[in-house]
């Protein structure tokens, strides 16, 4: 794994010290409250092992779109309650994220205490990256700690710009998503197995051009392996399916037969006329008997069961996008019972699992696994653009 500093690197007292710590706080809005504070727990130990260690720790944050200006409802206040409640600390809001109103406020703050600066996006060099607002920020810390994966494809000043300016750590969240990353792709047990699903091909064209280079068996479903069967010259009625991706979808299977990936496509098919919870036409057919007026809503039982003892025969999963439309029964029979599969082969140690993606995250709580694999990564467009196998610009930082 590339070598990043951790908070390992940092002297046990911290005492006189202020760190400037990249979070993610973008929680889930629901009539003005938080509906979900994952996101919070996630950056917990990082926050409260720097304070107990005696910084004055100040978190940092985007919140919303504001767009390089402020808006009083995407203020970083509105969470404050929230990390407060999570944390179980009092912490201190501060209305800007530089110069004489943030260190006023560090004059107050004891070692140990706990700040939070305003939205960073309220600032137009935040997105732009520009140096001399990274500057302003870097002036009222010592140091640097990102714990915000899922900014880290974005080169902002609060996620990049800062890391160069001053020491630079990944947190524990940081540090625990990229040990399980690089578990799961970067240097990984073999034979690895990707899963790769969800509704279109079209947005994960870069996702499945990278893994066939990098795994051993690639299983595709949801509505790309529909896409992918169409391509094959199977008639997939009126499935979800690009059809003017056939070429791009018959050249990634060529491309794995050349890199030793073998594609795992399903000969059984879940299929209904319409489009409902457990409608009266639903029925499972092999992928050659689809009627015309049929759709493709699930991969089928048997084809589940090979997959699970593909899934034997690996070390390492990678998982990406549901294998049916999991959120109306009972198509999300095989991405719960492949997910269950999977899980208890984690259980049992014989496999790494790693998954993510926002659909994929909410498909595999619902199967009840969330606790049971590996490494869940609640990172979505970071997570995909890690499969693309591209370099994220905060992660690269933190290298240095
Ligand atoms: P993620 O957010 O995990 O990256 P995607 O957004 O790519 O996943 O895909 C998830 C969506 O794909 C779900 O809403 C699911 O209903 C849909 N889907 C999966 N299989 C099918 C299918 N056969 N037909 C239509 N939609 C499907
Ligand atoms: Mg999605």
């Amino acid at each position: 794994m590339p070598a990043f500093k951790t908070l390992d690197d940092l002297p046990a007292d911290l005492t006189g010290q202020t760190a400037l710590v990249r979070v993610d706080l973008n929680l889930p809005m629901q009539e003005g409250r938080a509906s979900d504070v994952t996101r919070v727990e996630a950056v917990k130990p990082t926050i409260l092992e720097l304070a107990d260690r005696g910084a004055k720790v100040l978190l940092l944050a985007h919140f919303g779109r504001p767009h390089g200006q402020r808006h009083s409802t995407m203020s970083t206040s509105v969470v404050q309650g929230d990390v407060e409640r999570v944390l179980d600390r009092e912490v201190m809001f501060i209305s800007e994220v530089s110069g004489p109103v943030v260190q006023q406020s560090l004059a107050i703050l004891r070692p140990g205490d706990i700040g939070l600066l305003d939205n960073v996006r309220f600032w137009p060099g935040e997105e732009a990256n520009d140096p001399e607002f990274a500057k302003a920020i870097a002036a009222n810390g010592d140091f640097y700690v990102n714990d915000a994966f899922s900014a880290a494809h974005r080169a902002h000043a609060s996620t990049e710009g800062l890391a160069h300016l001053l020491p630079a750590y990944a947190g524990r969240a940081m540090e625990a998503e990229l040990k399980a990353l690089d578990a799961a792709l970067g240097n990984p047990t073999r034979p690895v197995a990707a899963v790769v699903g969800g509704a279109k091909v079209s947005t994960k064209l870069d996702v499945l051009q990278n893994l066939v280079k990098q795994v051993q068996h690639l299983v595709i479903g949801g509505g790309m392996a529909n896409t992918f069967l169409a391509a094959r010259g199977v008639d997939v009625g009126k499935s979800l399916a690009e059809h003017d991706l056939a070429a791009t979808a018959n050249r990634i299977m060529d491309e794995a037969e050349h890199a030793g990936c073998t594609v795992h496509l399903p000969y059984d098919v879940v299929v209904a006329k319409e489009f409902a919870a457990n409608p009266p036409s639903l029925r499972t057919a092999n992928v050659h008997e689809v009627a015309a007026e049929e759709m493709i809503l699930d991969i089928g039982p048997q084809a589940v069961e090979a997959l699970g003892d593909v899934l034997k025969t690996c070390r390492t999963l990678v998982w990406n996008g549901p294998l049916g439309a999991f959120e109306t029964p009972p198509f999300d029979a095989a991405t719960v019972a492949l997910a269950k599969t999977a899980a208890a082969l984690t259980q049992d140690g014989s496999l790494t699992s790693v998954a993510g993606g926002g659909d994929t995250v909410a498909a595999l709580a619902h199967a009840g696994v969330a606790q049971d694999f590996t490494y869940i990564s609640t990172a979505g467009g970071a997570f995909l653009e890690w499969m693309e196998g591209r370099e994220l610009p905060g992660v690269a930082a933190l290298q240095r």
